[in-house]
């Protein structure tokens, strides 16, 4: 069958491996050789100068690795993926090849914490500038525009606000500017979105969140158009060095087989937490693209399947209750991260988004009541009451008071 044929829960378990090339392998093999042997000197000039196809050395290629970058790019549509030894890898090995020294890069108003610090380094180090916007009208995007501006990345839905970005629209302005748009993608997985079928030109994923799905892996990929990733395949991939471990990859090529399913779970869960949570005397505000209250539940209906797994609220009373609620839960674990089988919770503002100024988080709507649920596989009841439990006692320890 040709891989237009199948549909996506079937290329998650089957795309671009063939168990007939692999000694009848059901599951793909892990080829850790870090470098690969010639058959003679003739065929390590041709493997060198392009002439002929074939490994040569890990750090620029590997049989295991290969696999998966090639599922993931069929998943996301794209014509090639690179895999990295972190989400951080590939959004610092995408940024600096898309840059020099001068440019400008506008961004969604908000972004991973990790991702603003590597802006700022940018800035201070290579004078490469960077502006923050909604990019939620026409006249917003092109007013942000600078003559010198080479990439526009974003994240949507937006950590932890769950704000939505129009792709469509979005794209469609950058490209009369010829400006790649980047699309930090992992918080919906290409189950629920595929930005580069909106018309973006890049797409990064976290693969630790919901690619791997199972918390053991840390990782990253970027898909895109040929000539940008064959761009940084041979720049900031090669040259930098980030390149994924065959084993990791591995891991990831058994996570994403279950990823269709998970991500239905995932969001039926979160679903069914958020009507328990928006009922409640103690949440303040709720942010979930599922929520026909958010602002851009429109959009999110249209550019993405489901809304995902992830949500975010504010308790009342601030920093102290959104501690006694943490350390109430019993079920539900503390921990940063998202997309695995275990629900966990986290305090933005004195967690992932701690380097981040306090200035900078307000704008970003990151309060110190702020909480952000991963909702994961469990059964949805027990998370409803590991909840319940928890804000009952948050309540009473606020009374007390
Ligand atoms: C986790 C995360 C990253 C960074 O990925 P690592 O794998 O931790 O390096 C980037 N963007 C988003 C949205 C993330 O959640």
């Amino acid at each position: 069958m040709n891989n237009g044929d199948v549909q996506f829960e079937t290329s998650v378990i089957h795309h671009g491996y063939s168990s007939r090339k692999h000694h009848d392998s059901l599951t793909p093999p892990i080829y850790p050789s870090s470098t690969f042997a010639f058959a003679n000197a003739k065929q390590g000039e041709e493997r060198f100068s392009g002439e002929q196809e074939g490994y040569i050395y890990s750090r620029l290629s590997n049989p295991t690795v290969k696999i998966l970058e090639e599922r993931m790019a069929e998943l996301e549509k794209g014509d090639q993926a690179l895999a990295f030894s972190s989400g951080m890898a590939a959004v610092s090995a995408v940024l600096l090849a898309l840059t020099k020294s001068g440019d400008h890069i506008l961004c969604s108003k908000g972004v991973y914490g990790c991702t603003f610090g590597l802006l700022q380094f940018m800035q201070e180090k290579y004078a490469i500038g960077h502006d923050f916007s909604n990019l939620d009208t026409e006249e917003e995007i092109r007013k942000r525009i600078l003559p010198t501006t080479t990439c526009i990345y974003v994240e949507t839905p937006i950590n932890p606000t769950m704000q939505v970005i129009d792709l469509t629209l979005l794209s469609g302005i950058a490209k009369e500017y010829s400006i790649p748009v980047v699309v930090d993608n992992t918080f919906s997985s290409p189950y629920l979105q595929q930005p580069l079928a909106l018309g973006c030109d890049l797409v990064i994923h976290s693969a630790t969140k919901y690619i791997g799905g199972h918390g053991d892996v840390v990782a990253g990929i970027a898909v895109g158009k040929k000539d940008i990733m064959t761009t940084i395949q041979k720049t900031t991939q090669k040259d930098i060095g980030g390149i994924l471990s065959p084993f990791d990859a591995w891991l990831l090529l058994r996570g994403l087989k279950t990823l269709a399913i998970r991500m239905d779970r995932h969001t039926e869960n979160a679903a069914k937490v958020f009507s328990f949570l928006k009922q409640h005397e103690l949440i303040d505000k709720i942010y979930y693209p599922g929520d026909p209250d958010h602002p851009d539940y429109r959009i999110a209906k249209q550019q993405m399947k489901k809304p995902g797994g992830l949500l975010s609220f504010t308790i009342r009373g601030g920093k102290e209750m959104a501690q006694k609620l943490m350390d109430s839960l019993q079920l539900i674990q503390i921990a940063v991260s998202l997309g695995d089988a275990e629900t966990l919770i986290q305090h933005p503002a004195t967690m992932t988004h701690a380097v981040v100024p306090e200035e900078n988080r307000l704008i970003m709507g990151i309060t110190d009541g702020l909480l952000r649920l991963s909702v994961g596989l469990e059964h949805a009841d027990d998370l409803c009451r590991d909840l319940e439990q928890a804000l009952s006692k948050t309540l009473a320890a606020s009374k007390m008071v």
